[in-house]
């Protein structure tokens, strides 16, 4: 941990980070399910130095053999109760967004905006309601950031956000700004082409329309009421648990339903009472815990159905080889 501390100085000093900083920082209080363990260190650049302080600090961080995990929104994340080896890179301030190009009259897509990573939907879908584009309405009410829903290629209403990316805009492995243009075949139902890398999402650009900024905001509005009146924000979650599956033939959720197993808990966590596909924690649940009620829930699934569930929720951090 001396360590850790060391190589944060000299790089904040090297950088001249601005921005906040904090070592067993608790996950928790970074996650909509509210668990997970301390992170070693947690790291929340100032705007004006994000630019500079991401780029150096993966590359550092690579240099010293040192782990970064990338943080949105933490509204998928199931982070262990041992909490995060190495560093939490937060990209909660990097938020903003440019028009480009001029959409010409209603549902033509010749304009676009490019968004930082950190933005939570809400607030873009707010801001393009006042510039009368439309296109993203899809994500209202949605919780987390554009960063994290371009990664999960998360989706709503049957439009996922690949059906509107133009590209992304990262920080690779080597931590080089690279411009992926969007391809058809890197994405599919809420996989992109980022899982599985070592890379940092710093923005995306998007597709959007002319459209009257009071339908805009009517939809987002009757959407965000919808997730509302469906329990969604009622208790701790990280949103459906589970993916569905076409194969199965009916949504996760209904399955789920048809065994009962709503209100069916394990140590605190719960499947929502009111919600087959959401897990919930009702107040004292741990990390543990909740992986317990996921494992439970996918056997009683196999073992009744044949089906075997597959989890939208990431486990994350250090679950100490278990
Ligand atoms: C009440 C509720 C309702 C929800 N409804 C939906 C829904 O309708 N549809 C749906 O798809 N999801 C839904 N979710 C889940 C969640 O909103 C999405 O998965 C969202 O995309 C998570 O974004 P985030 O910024 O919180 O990502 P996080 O949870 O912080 O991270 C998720 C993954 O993305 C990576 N990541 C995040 N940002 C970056 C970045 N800038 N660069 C590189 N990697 C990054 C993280 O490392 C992690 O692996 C819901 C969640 C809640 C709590």
């Amino acid at each position: 941990m001396g360590e850790l501390r060391l190589f944060m100085e000299n790089l904040s000093r090297k950088t001249g980070f601005s921005g906040e900083l904090r070592f067993d920082e608790p996950m928790a209080s970074h996650t909509t399910f509210k668990v997970g363990g301390p992170a070693d260190c947690w790291v929340c650049p100032a705007p004006a130095c994000f630019p500079e302080y991401a780029p150096a600090l993966l590359a550092a961080a690579r240099e010293a053999g040192t782990p970064v995990f990338v943080l949105g929104g933490g509204a998928n994340l199931v982070v262990a109760d041992r909490g995060i080896r190495g560093i939490v890179l937060d990209t909660g301030s990097w938020t903003g967004w440019d028009f480009t190009g001029e959409a010409k009259g209603p549902g033509d897509s010749t304009g676009s905006v490019t968004v930082r990573a950190g933005t939570p939907a809400d607030e873009l879908i707010n801001a393009l309601a006042e510039r009368g584009r439309g296109g993203l309405e899809f994500l209202a009410g949605m919780p987390g950031t554009i960063g994290g829903m371009v990664w999960m290629n998360a989706r709503c209403m049957e439009r996922s956000v690949s059906d509107v990316l133009i590209e992304t805009e990262i920080l690779d492995e080597q931590a080089e700004r690279v411009i992926v243009p969007y391809n058809h075949e890197d994405f599919s139902y809420k996989k992109s082409p980022f899982q599985g890398r070592k890379v940092l999402i710093l923005g995306a650009k998007f597709r959007v329309f002319r459209r009257e900024a009071e339908e805009i905001k009517k939809e987002a509005e009757i959407l965000r009421i919808d997730r509302e009146s469906r329990g969604h924000y009622r208790a701790p979650s990280a949103g459906s648990a589970f993916k569905n599956n076409r194969d199965f033939g009916k949504p996760a959720g209904k399955i789920i339903d048809e065994l009962g197993l709503r209100g069916f808990s394990v140590g605190g966590a719960a499947v929502a009472p009111w919600h087959g596909n959401f897990i919930i924690n009702t107040g004292n649940a741990s990390a543990a815990g909740i992986r317990a009620l996921v494992t439970a829930v996918t056997e009683k699934v196999r073992d009744r159905t044949g089906f075997t569930l597959e989890p939208e929720i990431l486990f994350v951090g250090d679950w100490g080889g278990v």
